[in-house]
Formats: structure tokens, C-alpha cells, sequence
């Protein structure tokens, strides 16, 4: 069983919700059987993630994230960065440096570092633009991104695609890349989606990740999943950079009742939106565990 859980289901600037972070786990039995997931993937971990992983831990079955009062953060063993704005990257140098702390403190099979996975375009920005500030030295030596993460840089394929990526063998989730922000034309600023796929049966979800609107890149992916999760952004706006409501209102009528939306800002439970409950599968709810495949 693979499941995704919301940290939470906020646009970048959202107050009443985290940002929009993922908390995916993978289970050989479910949740009902074990207390512990056999794996777990964090999609993104942004400036809220450590507060909103730390009110997860709290919640009824997700105990196994907390460690007397603190987040048990050895029990994070892998993160996909879908791209690197601070809402997606913001909490990772919370989790490595913490993370680098009691490893440093253990024998390193029992505390193995994180595995922290991206396409490696990101990857390398992210070390080089974000992290390397805050984590580039250790204890009198310089630092890199090995220190802190088991890194495993997707390479971009010939296709135009990245390499993909399994969890227990079963579940592959393959990067696609999203039209977000441009430099000077689509894809020239690294930022990418997941599609997760089922191999014993073949199904498919869809994570947007940040994205405008593209429905000629994305629409294929969206019809064929059994289930999506689309970022939104509410208001209208002249040259956006993500997916106006408004634009997602247009797709076929089959896709948005499976798609729950996501990365909405503070206004979402204005009477204006009250729609959004009838015309697509909903908005997405931060601590709730969707179960992507039994
Ligand atoms: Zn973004």
C-alpha cells in the first residue's frame, strides 16, 4: 500500500495552512497492521515543514514520527525536492543539520543518512544557492550535500524526461517536468511533478508539483491517473505561475472529479469556492492519509 499524507495544502505565502509538503508512505501490510511504515518519501519540505511535521507526529497514527515530544527525524528516509523555492526547500537545513547531529553521535547503520532525491539540475542549484550558506561547513572543515544526504541525482534522459526512482520495488515515481517559472522559454528553470505508478496493477496518480497551467503537457498523465493531486492557486491573475482556479475549471469533467487541489491561499473557505467541493474531488485536507494504492 503506498499513501500520501499533507503536511500541509498552503500556497507559498499561506498562514492558515503549511506549505504545501507530502508526507508519502510505504506500507507491506497498512497502516491498520503495522505501527510503522516500511518506507517513507517526503515530497518537498519547505520554511513550515519542521512546524508541521512536528503537529503530525501528534496526530493519531503517526506516532512513529515522534521521539518523546520532538520529531523523530531518522524516521524521514527519503525526500524529493520537486524544485527549489523556499516553500518546496526552506526546512531541509533543520533536517540535515539535525539529522548530521546524530549521526555524527551513532554507528552509521544506525543512523543512516537520509536519502535526499532530485533531478540533478536541482539538486545542484539547491546545494550551491540554498543550502551551502547555512550548511557548508562542518566542524572546521568544509561541508557538502554528501555529508548531510545519501544524494540520488536523477539524470535528465534523452527523452527530455529524468531517470525515475522506486519505493519497495513496487511503486516507481517518475519526475516530469513542469512549466512554472520561465527564464526565457518552458522548462529552462528546473522544476518538476510526479507521476507514481503501481507496477503489479498498473495504476497511476498524478502530483502536479508547482505548474501553470498545461494542459497540453500534463492532460494526458492527468486522464490516464486514477487519482491527481493539482496545486491551485484561487485568485486570477495576469501572467501566473501556477494554475489559476478558474483555468482548472476547464478541464474535462471525468479529471477534475478525481483531482483533489492543493497549494491554495488563505481565502479557500470564502462562499465564492463552495463549488470547488462539487466540481472536483475537493480541496485537499492537511493530515489526512489518501491511500494512493491498497
Ligand atoms: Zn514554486
Amino acid at each position: 500500500m503506498l499513501t500520501l499524507t499533507f503536511l500541509g495544502v498552503g500556497s507559498a505565502f499561506a498562514k492558515r495552512n503549511y506549505q504545501s509538503n507530502a508526507l508519502v508512505e510505504v506500507w507491506s501490510a497498512g497502516p491498520d497492521q503495522q505501527d510503522s511504515p516500511d518506507d517513507t518519501l517526503l515530497i518537498d519540505f519547505g520554511t513550515t515543514g519542521p512546524l508541521a511535521l512536528h503537529r503530525l507526529k501528534d496526530e493519531p497514527g503517526f506516532s512513529y514520527l515522534d521521539d518523546n515530544g520532538v520529531i523523530r527525524y531518522s524516521a524521514i528516509r527519503r525526500i524529493f525536492i520537486t524544485h527549489q523555492h523556499g516553500d518546496h526547500v526552506g526546512g531541509l537545513e533543520e533536517l540535515a543539520g539535525i539529522t548530521a547531529h546524530h549521526t555524527s553521535h551513532s554507528e552509521p547503520e544506525e543512523n543512516p543518512k537520509p536519502q535526499l532525491i532530485g533531478v540533478e539540475n536541482v539538486l545542484t542549484n539547491l546545494w550551491a544557492h540554498t543550502l551551502e550558506g547555512g550548511l557548508g561547513v562542518l566542524a572546521g572543515r568544509k561541508a557538502s550535500l554528501r555529508d548531510y544526504f545519501d544524494v540520488r541525482s536523477l539524470p535528465v534522459v534523452q527523452d527530455g524526461g529524468p531517470d525515475r526512482f522506486a519505493l519497495l520495488d513496487r511503486y516507481e515515481l517518475a519526475p516530469f517536468p513542469t512549466d512554472h517559472i520561465r527564464l526565457r522559454e518552458r522548462h529552462d528553470w528546473p522544476s518538476f511533478g510526479l507521476l507514481m505508478t503501481d507496477r503489479d496493477t498498473g495504476e497511476t496518480v498524478f502530483y502536479s508539483g508547482d505548474t501553470r497551467f498545461d494542459p497540453d503537457g500534463l492532460g494526458k498523465r492527468m486522464a490516464a491517473a486514477n487519482l491527481c493531486f493539482h496545486e491551485v492557486q484561487l485568485e486570477d491573475h495576469a501572467d501566473p505561475v501556477h494554475a489559476t482556479l478558474s483555468q482548472l475549471r476547464t478541464l474535462p469533467a471525468e479529471v477534475r472529479g478525481k483531482t483533489y487541489l492543493y497549494h491554495y491561499g488563505d481565502t479557500w473557505t470564502d462562499e465564492a469556492y463552495a463549488f470547488v467541493a462539487g466540481e472536483f474531488a475537493g480541496f485537499a485536507r492537511p493530515g489526512q492519509r489518501y491511500v494512493l494504492f491498497k
